[in-house]
């Protein structure tokens, strides 16, 4: 008897972190490692940083009609952060899952809960990410030269808020070395996809199994 492959189901794969931890950098570093992951566009009222482009990095939208997509129950998660609304909506979610596609998100600790929450939960890998130190978090977000010192200062005085949550999740790297940390992730996440939720296909698997070995056993 040959055996197939089983399906798998897509995982939700949270990045938290706070902000100059390293998220982005991970994000992409895996989703080069794997381009069949999906990434989440989240989408915000924040206005874009130079750079950013519309429907790649988030879509932009009016604060108008971000509650309009709240209150029609677009969004899989969203939340308050840094004085703007971000969230994941749920469409693009739905369809890569049901096709065993993962999704990646880079959403904060307010969203990790409510998908934690959600339908959605059991399927759902978290991941925080610590920086070594305080000094370098900030040495970090001055280097990016993405930000005003204003927001820079906004920035760190949030950051102890998210480490706090650092015990929800389900794994916690500490992001010295930027190459050590990808592969951890890595480890994790291929060890995560083998989770016997993840393999809906295991159950019709071990039915033949089962089967043969009641044929076997005649
Ligand atoms: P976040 O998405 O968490 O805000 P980024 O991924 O944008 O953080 O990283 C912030 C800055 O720190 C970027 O310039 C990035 O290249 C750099 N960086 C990320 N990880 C490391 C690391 N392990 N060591 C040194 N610099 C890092
Ligand atoms: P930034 O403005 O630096 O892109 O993001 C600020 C913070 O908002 C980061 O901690 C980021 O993870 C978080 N964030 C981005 N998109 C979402 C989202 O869709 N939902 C939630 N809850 N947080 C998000």
């Amino acid at each position: 008897m040959t055996t197939t492959a089983s399906p798998r189901r897509g995982l939700l794969i949270i990045l938290s972190s706070p902000s100059g931890a390293g998220k982005s950098t991970l994000a992409r570093r895996l989703m080069e490692w794997d381009p069949t992951l999906s990434f989440s566009v989240s989408a915000t009222t924040r206005t874009a940083r130079p750079g950013e482009v519309d429907g790649d990095h988030y879509h932009f939208i009016s604060e108008a009609e971000f509650k309009q997509l709240v209150a029609e129950s677009g969004m899989l998660e969203h939340a308050h952060v840094f004085g703007n609304f971000y969230g994941s909506p749920l469409k693009p979610v739905k369809e890569a899952i049901e096709a065993g596609r993962d999704v990646l998100f880079d959403i904060d600790w307010q969203g990790a809960q409510q998908i934690r929450n959600s339908d959605l939960g059991k399927h759902t890998l978290s991941v925080f990410i610590l920086p070594p130190s305080i000094e370098e978090l900030k040495r970090r977000l001055v280097s990016r030269g993405q930000d005003t010192e204003d927001t820079i200062s906004k920035r760190m005085q949030k950051s102890w808020d998210e480490i706090s949550h650092w015990d929800g999740y389900d794994y916690v790297l500490v992001n010295d070395d930027i190459d050590a940390t990808e592969e951890q992730l890595k480890t994790i996440v291929s060890a995560e996809r083998m989770r016997r939720a993840q393999q809906p296909g295991l159950q019709s698997h071990v039915r033949g199994l089962h089967l043969e070995f009641e044929e076997g056993s005649k």
